[in-house]
C-alpha cells in the first residue's frame, strides 16, 4: 500500500481569547471545571464580518478549536504521561487530550454567553473556558446535543470528572480582599476556590507532606496559597 502525499495546510486565526488565565499552571484540565470563569472571544478584524455570526446566539454551548500555542515550541511525543495516571506512566498521544500533538491543536465545549459588537469587532462572552489568555482561535462550531452527545461513550482513563476535593480555606486577608473587590471581581472566591479544589500541583509534587507555597496571576492579580497536610490555605492576593 503506498501512503498517500498529502498537502499542507494553513489555517490562520479567526480570533483570538481573553481569558482570566494568564499562566499554564492551575488552568483547569478540561472546559466547565470552573465554571463561573468568564473568557472573551475576540475575532480579528479580517473575520469581524457583518453577518458572520448571525444564529449563534440560539446555541446554548459552542465547540471552539484551539492552537496551543503556548507549549508549540516543544514539539509533540507519540507517548505522554497523562496526569490522571498520577505522571509515571505512558498512554498514546491519541488515546489523551494533551498538549504535545503533531497538530496542536485543542478543542474544548464551552458556554455560548452572548455575543456583541463593538467599534466594528465581534466578541463572543464564552463561559467555563480552559484556555490561556491570547490563544489563538481556529474555528468555532455549535454543540448538537443529539449528535455530539453521547452519555453512555466508554471513556478510558477519564470516565469520571478528575476529583476536585481538596479541602480549601481562606485567610482573613485574602477574604477581605475578596469583599472589597467584588464589583471589579465578583465571583472571586467561588473560582479561586474551585480552581484550588481541583489541586493544581504536578504529580510528583502530590507526595510531599511539607508545607508548599504556591502563586498563580489570574486576571491581573496574584493568588497566593500553601498546601499543608493535603489541605489548601488562601494565604493572600494582591494586585499585579
Ligand atoms: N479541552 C481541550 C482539549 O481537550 O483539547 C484542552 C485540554 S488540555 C489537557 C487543557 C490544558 O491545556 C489546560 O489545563 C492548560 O494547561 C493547557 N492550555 C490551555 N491553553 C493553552 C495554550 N494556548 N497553549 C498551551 N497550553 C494550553
Amino acid at each position: 500500500m503506498t501512503t498517500p502525499s498529502f498537502n499542507l495546510f494553513q489555517f490562520k486565526p479567526i480570533g483570538i481569547i481573553h481569558s482570566p488565565y494568564k499562566q499554564k499552571f492551575a488552568i483547569p484540565r478540561q472546559p466547565r471545571l470552573v465554571k463561573q470563569i468568564e473568557g472573551l472571544l475576540a475575532l480579528t478584524d479580517e473575520f469581524s464580518i457583518e453577518g458572520i455570526l448571525a444564529g449563534i446566539e440560539n446555541y446554548s454551548h459552542l465547540w471552539i478549536t484551539f492552537i496551543f500555542h503556548q507549549t508549540l515550541s516543544q514539539g509533540w511525543s507519540a507517548k505522554v504521561r497523562p496526569p490522571r495516571l498520577g505522571g509515571n506512566d505512558k498512554m498514546g498521544v491519541f488515546a489523551t487530550r494533551s498538549t504535545f500533538r503533531p497538530n496542536p491543536i485543542g478543542l474544548s465545549a464551552v458556554e455560548n454567553l452572548g455575543h456583541y459588537q463593538h467599534e466594528g469587532k465581534y466578541f463572543i462572552r464564552l463561559g467555563g473556558i480552559d484556555l490561556l489568555d491570547q490563544t489563538p482561535i481556529v474555528d468555532i462550531k455549535p454543540y448538537i446535543p443529539y449528535c455530539d452527545a453521547i452519555p453512555d461513550a466508554q471513556a478510558g482513563i477519564a470516565q469520571t470528572q478528575p476529583s476536585s476535593n481538596m479541602p480549601v480555606s481562606w485567610s482573613p486577608q485574602a477574604i477581605a480582599f475578596c469583599k472589597q473587590n467584588i464589583h471589579s471581581y465578583p465571583n472571586l472566591q467561588t473560582i479561586v476556590s474551585d480552581i484550588l479544589q481541583q489541586d493544581p500541583r504536578p504529580a510528583y509534587k502530590k507526595k510531599n507532606i511539607l508545607p508548599q507555597n504556591y502563586s498563580v496571576y489570574l486576571y491581573d492579580l496574584n493568588i497566593h496559597w500553601t498546601i499543608e497536610n493535603q489541605q489548601t490555605l488562601v494565604t493572600h492576593i494582591n494586585k499585579k
